[in-house]
């Protein structure tokens, strides 16, 4: 085995991306140094947050570059080592290329253990997903027990975890997301007690009212824009809001004509504030204990989109857009 396929970025989306801003390529293994493995893939993490890094704009990541090869969170085997830590055999997450195959220095990996939990739940549950949930609800949100918790994008992988630890902690939670099937998923399967369709509801500030009869007290947001706006209209006194995701807002082309926050949040007291998971990176062990804790109590549950195929992370990380995962949407190799 000694050249491996990449999938690199082609070129820089103008507004959704399309399987056409990707291509792949084969190239030789280089040889392994000290301090280095080599790394068959296995679970491949696609995420929205990767369309931020597909253009040229200052993020809190570095942009990637146009023919070069795409990065996420990914499972490997260890194959070969060159690094005391690593055996062959090992399992390792890390954030890594969209490479079949590939040598990686040894520093920024972590073993994960395929006897604690399934390969994939170290990239969504166990993973940047769990920890966002929880990390976001808990250092932003400062939820208090008898609170509503109102949250959007609520049956991906990090609103489905944020509604559970709602509820853990005692709030009434509600959450939004794009089809029947997804509220159904919401109330049967992740405890919340309420969900919106906001595909069917025609009006989303209306709609909230009625599942949230005494007001928002947190709202998660993973998605923004309208949405968004019709939350404003229902918070309460000293609510908070955690910005962490608008994923409808992440192939706009323009410059969205939105309403004012800022009267809102002045009459009601309340607060906004941006989260990025990494800034939290000296909270990441307790916090995947604390997730480790609860999935292994039966508290929290979790559900995965799974895809097969390296061919198929494209399209998997473009499904994204469409709303055609549940879950964590991950690739097997
Ligand atoms: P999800 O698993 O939630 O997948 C994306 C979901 O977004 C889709 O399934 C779809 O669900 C929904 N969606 C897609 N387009 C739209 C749209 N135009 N309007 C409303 N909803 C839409 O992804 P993640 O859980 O991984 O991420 C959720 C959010 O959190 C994203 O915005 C992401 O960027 C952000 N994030 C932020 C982090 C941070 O540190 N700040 C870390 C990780 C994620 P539906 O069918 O309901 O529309």
């Amino acid at each position: 085995m000694n050249a491996t396929r990449t999938i690199n970025l082609k070129n820089r989306p103008t507004g959704k991306p399309e399987l056409k801003d990707f291509d792949f390529t084969t190239s030789e293994i280089p040889e392994l140094k000290e301090g280095e493995v080599l790394l068959k893939s296995e679970y491949v993490s696609v995420d929205p947050y990767l369309r931020g890094r597909m253009s040229d704009a200052p993020s809190y990541i570095a942009p990637f570059e146009v023919g070069k090869a795409i990065e996420s969170g990914i499972i490997a085997e260890v194959i070969e080592s060159k690094d005391d830590n690593f055996s062959k055999g090992d399992h390792v997450s890390g954030a890594l290329l969209w490479k079949e195959t590939q040598v990686a220095n040894a520093k920024g990996l972590m073993k994960v253990d395929p006897d604690k939990a399934p390969l994939s739940a170290y990239l969504g549950i166990l993973g940047m997903t769990g920890l966002t949930a929880y990390l976001g609800l808990t250092e932003i949100g400062k939820p208090k027990e008898g609170e509503t918790l109102l949250v959007s994008g609520a049956a991906g992988a990090v609103g489905s975890v944020v509604g559970q630890i709602g509820k853990i902690l005692g709030l009434k939670v509600v959450g939004i997301a794009g089809t029947d099937e997804k509220v159904d998923l919401l109330k049967s399967k992740f405890s919340f007690d309420e969900g919106i369709n906001y595909n069917t509801t025609e009006n989303m500030r209306e709609a909230i009212a009625k599942a949230c009869p005494d007001g928002v007290d947190v709202y998660f947001d993973n998605v923004g824009g309208e949405i968004s706006e019709a939350v404003l209209f229902n918070i309460n006194k000293f609510s908070r809001t955690i910005n962490c995701g608008a994923i409808s807002q992440y192939n706009n082309t323009e410059l969205p004509k939105s309403i004012s926050v800022q009267p809102f949040l002045v009459k009601k007291s309340s607060s906004m504030q941006g989260f990025v998971v990494f800034d939290y990176a000296d909270k990441h062990p307790a916090g995947v204990k604390q997730l480790t804790d609860w999935l292994n109590e039966g508290k929290l549950t979790y559900t995965e989109t799974i895809r097969e195929g390296f061919d198929n992370i494209p399209q998997a990380f473009l499904d994204l857009f469409e709303g055609k995962n549940k879950g964590k949407m991950v690739v097997k190799l």
